[in-house]
């Protein structure tokens, strides 16, 4: 049997503490599998204001640690919790930096001058602390640009700890779009040497990129779904990271996020009128009837019902939304619910829809977990036209409620949607590949008219979709052999690398 890990997972979000997107839901999902692996695992993330400490009944775990920054120390505190009861959390408490409103920006959306300073130093606090309570990590996790300067920390100035020298690190992209770019005149506190500040390196057009950096230390590096971890190295891809990610070779890989079991799950979910499940399917009828009833629709259980929940931002694919659905709601006989909030242009067309579709169309401008589990369990399509989606977390619960997703063909919904072959009935959604109105459009009545006319396949994929497995088990598994690869590739790394020095 393979021994088990000590991790360390870094992350600027950690549900329930402290969220602002999925990030948060990985680290807390994440830790608690692989603790249940039998791992043995720690989570590090500042604390912010948000945190309140009495409440998640934190202790002092080190009443002051010091940590170098460039030729400076900063002082800090650090608290520690058991999530969920069983994996340490450890909260690293610098007033100047993390006692603030926002995690990364203000609330006029403006991000914080110092995000470089805040995040540099916290990654540095993050592997002090291991040498401060005396954690031998095998692998240390980090998350996102805001955590990416780990990996090179531990190259450059802890290659030769007795404690952390034998660490290897393993770097996960959530989203590439944020890269966590800033003026070099942030680059001698971050103190990682300007040797390094060159064009493979941490250089991007006379800036210092701390994820592209990042990717250039880490002893391995993952994508949160397959498709997007290729389509990050495809020429063009990757924000301008391909050429970076393609030099590491092997040492990049995609693992799919999973979703939480608990939350998601139509047999309990708290939030429905009525549950149910694959063997007993009546209950989803009545779902949505209620949809119907909360979003004043025509209460007709034979009407083809499309929902759609998400942030109204350019990402999404809302805009492509907005220029076809009067079209498809004057063409084709389907009602429409739209979930959400973000650009005003957007959330001032879905607002005023309803009235101009009475009975048609519904939607409800903010966020509501509520209506979301509403939404995913009343619906009978739901639909994802995204840009890009480096995971995507709604076309999961769609299918494990029953609602079959219509998605563009990319990142983790390429991924996790297998499409309808209208010959075997085989599949679980429909997919189009063009980011244009017209695939969106002639995709959605595409699924309509197999919705009235082959309602056997309708069955068979909501059927096949219910029992994917998309539990954090199997990914967490995954990403214990990432772990493993990036231990033996730290390895082989240390037998030919110079450091950096
Ligand atoms: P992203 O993280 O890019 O926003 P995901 O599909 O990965 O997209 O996850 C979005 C999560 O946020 C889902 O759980 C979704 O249901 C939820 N969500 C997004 N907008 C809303 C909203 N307006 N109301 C309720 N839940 C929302």
């Amino acid at each position: 049997m393979k021994k088990s890990l000590k991790i360390l997972i870094t992350a600027s979000e950690m549900s329930p503490y402290a969220k602002v997107g999925g990030l948060g839901d990985v680290s807390a999902s994440l830790s608690a599998a692989l603790q249940k692996l039998g791992h043995d695992v720690r989570v590090v993330i500042p604390r912010y204001r948000c945190i309140d400490l009495q409440k998640c009944t934190a202790r002092i775990a080190l009443k002051s640690m010091g940590v170098w920054m460039g030729d400076r120390q900063e002082w800090c505190m650090v608290y520690q919790t058991m999530s969920g009861g069983k994996v340490p959390v450890y909260f690293v408490e610098h007033s100047l930096f993390f006692d603030r409103d926002g995690l990364y920006h203000d609330q006029n959306m403006h991000d914080y001058d110092d995000n470089p300073l805040r995040f540099a130093f916290f990654s540095r606090a993050a592997l002090q602390l291991c040498k401060d309570i005396g954690f031998k990590p095998d692998v240390v996790h980090c998350n996102d640009w805001q955590t990416a300067l780990v990996s090179a920390y531990l190259k450059v100035w802890h290659w030769n700890d007795p404690l952390l020298g034998s660490a290897a690190s393993l770097l996960t992209i959530h989203n590439a779009a944020y890269q966590g770019i800033y003026p070099k005149s942030n680059y001698d506190y971050i103190g990682l040497g300007w040797q390094n500040f060159t064009e493979n390196i941490f250089e991007s057009y006379d800036k210092v990129n701390f994820l592209k950096g990042g990717i250039h230390f880490a002893d391995m590096v993952t994508a949160v779904s397959p498709a997007f971890a290729n389509e990050i190295r495809g020429p063009g891809g990757g924000f301008g990271l391909a050429p970076y990610l393609n030099d590491k070779g092997e040492k990049v890989r995609g693992i799919l996020n999973g979703i939480d079991y608990e939350e998601w799950n139509p047999q309990t979910d708290t939030f429905l009128p009525v549950n149910y499940s694959a063997n007993e399917l009546e209950g989803k009828k009545k779902c949505k009837r209620h949809l119907q009833k909360l979003f004043c629709l025509k209460k007709d259980p034979k009407v083809a019902l499309i929902g759609t929940v998400g942030r109204f931002v350019h990402q999404k694919g809302f805009h492509l939304v907005r220029n076809i659905i009067e079209g498809v709601l004057d063409n084709m006989h389907v009602q429409f619910v739209i979930l959400g909030s973000g650009e005003s242009d957007l959330q001032e067309f879905f607002h005023h829809l309803p009235a101009r579709y009475s009975g048609k169309a519904g939607s409800y401008i903010g966020f509501d977990n509520e209506r979301a589990h509403l939404i995913e369990a009343g619906c009978d399509f739901f639909l994802m036209p995204s840009l890009f989606e480096p995971c995507g977390l709604n076309q999961m619960y769609s299918l494990r409620y029953g609602t079959l997703p219509i998605v563009r063909a990319t990142g983790g919904l390429d991924d996790t949607v297998e499409n309808y072959n209208e010959y075997t009935g085989s599949g679980n959604g429909f997919k189009f590949g063009e980011s244009s109105e017209s695939a969106l459009y002639y995709t959605i009545g595409w699924a309509v008219s197999t919705y009235y006319d082959r309602p056997e396949h309708i069955k068979k994929m909501i059927l096949d979709g219910m029992k994917r497995d998309f539990s954090w088990e199997t990914s967490a598994k995954k990403y214990v052999d990432a772990y493993r690869a990036a231990i033996e590739n730290k390895k082989e790394i240390d037998s030919y690398k110079p450091y950096y020095r």
